[in-house]
């Protein structure tokens, strides 16, 4: 995480202003992945990579937008706010204030500074991390509080409605509610959690493929109507089904000559994967290690073969980890069609599991990867 009294300081002499500070992290997936649309599983872990925001009052009516990782700074009339995105990384802290403006509350005059290491673009989730540290920002700056679940989901619909990306609550959720050395096992149906810990002697690498294949938009999109279509064949069967979250392998093997091919290998992913995120956690609380990286590979094959989510990088980088000393589990993480791979690694082995790695992605698919030791760390906060 950037250095709070670095932040301090750029704000101090950009706006003349004393700030308060606030942090909120990015975030890793350590399994469940497209469960989330299913009103199912998932086990993400915040990691130290963070987004630092920095806020004081204005007495000129402005909002003024500053973020240290773009450059730029950008002035608003409180009084009236841009109602729509533009494509531009002001949609994120803008959409928070319009969610929260929906809500009632009158956006005062405010500087606001960003600054961010969780890596742009990467799948770790920078984009939450913005909107739950300014939404931290602003809610203390009018002297309101909400529950962390309340607001998660204010800020996920920041997202979908103000920025117009069509993310689940996983991102929001884990940054805002995040717990040092431990993964969140999330009910994405009623927001229900549950901790499990990581031991101390365990490490996230995460393994950046460096590829972000430009099939992933519409390919996310054919997914999800896949698992929707699968759905609807099982609830004709059986009307309480309303998500794959409710269907069993048993109703694949009655009605899935029903679906098509592709439909019904993508629901076998997304029931199988819930299956798996659950008992993963059960694993975690049992300290068994063995059976999670078990899992962890059985996702993986499941995202690769079954939800066809995974790409020639992404399999390789998880195929070159699997006999490097002190590998746990390895697998895709994130949407999906490149991004990073999570492998949890016996931290004893961490330095040079990360290296070996690195060398190898390299010398195979000829790009040099980022690879990052991280850990389990606490959600998003006030920083004193
Ligand atoms: P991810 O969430 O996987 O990092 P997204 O595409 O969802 O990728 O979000 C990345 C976008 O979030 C950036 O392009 C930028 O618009 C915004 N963003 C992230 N971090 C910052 C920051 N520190 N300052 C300003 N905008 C940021
Ligand atoms: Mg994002």
């Amino acid at each position: 995480m950037h250095d709070p009294a670095a932040l301090r300081s750029l704000h101090q002499k950009r706006f003349q202003a004393e700030p308060e500070l606030f942090f909120a992290p990015g975030r890793v997936n350590l399994i469940g992945e497209h469960t989330d649309y299913a009103e199912g599983f998932v086990m993400p872990a915040a990691i130290e990579f963070a987004t630092l925001a920095g806020i004081s009052p204005r007495s000129d009516g402005k909002v003024v937008l500053y973020s240290e990782n773009f450059g730029t700074e950008h002035s608003f009339d409180a009084a009236a706010l841009p109602a729509q995105a533009t494509k531009h990384w002001t949609d994120y802290p803008l959409g928070v204030l319009a969610v929260l403006a929906g809500k009632g509350h009158r956006i005062p005059a405010l500087s606001l500074s960003l600054w961010g290491d969780v890596p742009l673009g990467s799948g770790l989730s920078s984009s939450a991390a913005v909107e739950v540290a300014t939404a931290l920002a602003v809610t203390s700056l009018l002297g309101v509080e909400y529950a962390r679940p309340v607001l998660a989901r204010l800020c996920q619909r920041a997202e979908n409605e103000f920025v117009g990306a069509s993310s689940g609550i996983m991102d929001q959720f884990i940054s805002a509610n995040g717990a040092e050395d431990h993964a969140l096992l999330l009910d994405c149906r009623d927001l229900s959690f549950k901790l499990a810990p990581i031991p101390h002697g365990v490490a996230l690498v995460i393994a950046n493929t460096m590829v972000k294949h430009s099939v992933a938009g519409g390919e996310y999109t054919t997914r999800r109507a896949e698992v929707e279509a699968a759905c609807a064949v099982i609830a004709r069967h059986r009307p309480e089904v309303r998500f794959l979250r409710d269907a069993t392998v048993s109703d694949l093997a009655q009605w899935g000559a029903e679906m098509s091919p592709n439909a019904l290998k993508r629901a076998r992913h997304v029931i199988t994967e819930n299956l798996r995120t659950v008992a993963a956690a059960d694993a975690l609380m049992r300290h068994d290690m063995k059976e999670l990286g078990r899992l962890m590979a059985e996702a993986h094959h499941s995202y690769s073969q079954d939800f066809e989510g995974s790409c020639v990088e992404a399999d390789a980088m998880v195929a070159l980890a699997q006999d490097l000393p002190g590998l746990i589990g390895a697998r895709l993480t994130g949407g999906g069609f490149g991004g990073c791979t999570i492998n949890l690694v016996e931290r004893e082995h961490a330095a040079e599991f990360a290296e070996a790695l690195g060398a190898r992605y390299s010398s195979e698919i000829g790009i040099v990867p980022q690879v990052h030791i991280c850990h389990a760390s606490g959600g998003a906060n006030r920083i004193s």
